[in-house]
């Protein structure tokens, strides 16, 4: 069964270790490698460009970054750069080959407000932004900072940007009031690409049943994630737990709209079972054990390939 992920961290890693390759065999240093993502039989993995807030977060560093991706991911065998509807139709339908490659941002500190970073980093490939990582910046505020404020103006027209570039807009890590005011003036459908129930694990970084509510209503897409602490609040998370969320979130009729984000490359600590893309192998095993085998190819790739389908443009 083909897999999207609808999020990892390889770029980060590459960019701080210029020893590191997505050629390397697993356990070299990154969880996202070639082989893996063969074993796994993913056919979208979606690279995420993200600046940690102790080095300058300039457009420079993004752009590194997107290098690195041109440079050093879509190099490694059986890649493929995913930028298009029809790209993705090569790599997740009936004629499926590779391994399709789709360069996200996440938090749009390093743009600094610079219009002219955003449109060359659509050039290079840019189809998906969230506009924080967990503080804030100068378009809003992420989850984890204090006073919870929502967008800037800035922050506003960058959405607006976005949509009329074609880049999608990814709500994790966004405060709950940045969410909704994204909510209501984007005028795409939103997904959330590496995310949980909060009421499964009472954790800020995952939604409240009215955000998955919201999701689902506007038809967007939710990326569950691997991140064992987005799981349980306590004690080894394991695959069980992760079906303990999408129960949850087909209980709030979400079923046709989750998918999986992985968060590979930026965690430290790792689901059990869950450690690199080839345990998906495991993850659909266990999920046809319990589910229709429809439903589960749409958990898997179906929903990820309806939603970029619908939405990347040509
Ligand atoms: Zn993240």
């Amino acid at each position: 069964m083909r897999i999207a992920d609808l999020h990892c961290d390889a770029l980060y890693k590459l960019d701080r270790d210029p020893s590191l390759g997505l050629g390397a065999p697993a356990g070299a240093g990154l969880d996202v490698t070639a082989e893996g993502l063969a074993r796994g039989n993913v056919g979208l993995q979606v690279f995420a460009i993200w600046v940690p807030p102790a080095t300058p977060r300039t457009p420079e560093s993004a752009l590194r970054q997107a290098e690195l991706f041109h440079g050093r991911v879509l190099t490694a065998p059986g890649m493929r750069h995913v930028r298009s509807g029809a790209d993705v139709e090569a790599v997740l339908g009936p004629a499926a080959r590779g391994t399709g490659a789709l360069l996200s941002l996440e938090g749009a500190d390093a743009l600094r407000g610079e219009w002219w970073a955003l449109r060359m980093l659509h050039r290079l490939g840019l189809r998906m932004l969230g506009l924080t990582w967990n503080e804030a910046n100068w378009a809003g505020d992420g989850i984890m900072e204090p006073r919870g404020a929502g967008l800037t103006k800035e922050g506003r027209k960058l959405i607006l940007e976005c949509e009329s570039l074609g880049i999608l807009i990814d709500v994790s890590h966004l405060s709950e009031r940045g969410f909704w005011e994204t909510a209501e003036l984007a005028r795409k459908p939103l997904l959330a690409t590496h995310s949980n129930a909060r009421s499964q694990c009472a954790h800020p970084r995952n939604l409240t049943d009215d955000q998955i509510r919201a999701l689902v209503a506007a038809n967007g897409l939710i990326g569950l994630t691997f991140v064992p602490f987005f799981l349980r609040t306590a004690g080894t998370a394991g695959i069980g737990d992760l079906l303990r969320h999408v129960e949850h979130v087909c209980a709030l009729g979400g079923a046709s709209h989750i998918a999986f984000g992985s968060d590979f490359d930026g965690i430290e600590t790792y689901t059990q079972g869950l450690a690199g893309p080839a345990d998906y192998a495991a993850l659909t095993e266990a999920l046809l054990a319990r589910y229709p085998e429809p439903l589960v190819r749409g958990w898997t790739s179906g929903h990820a390939q309806r939603f970029f389908t619908d939405h990347l443009g040509t």
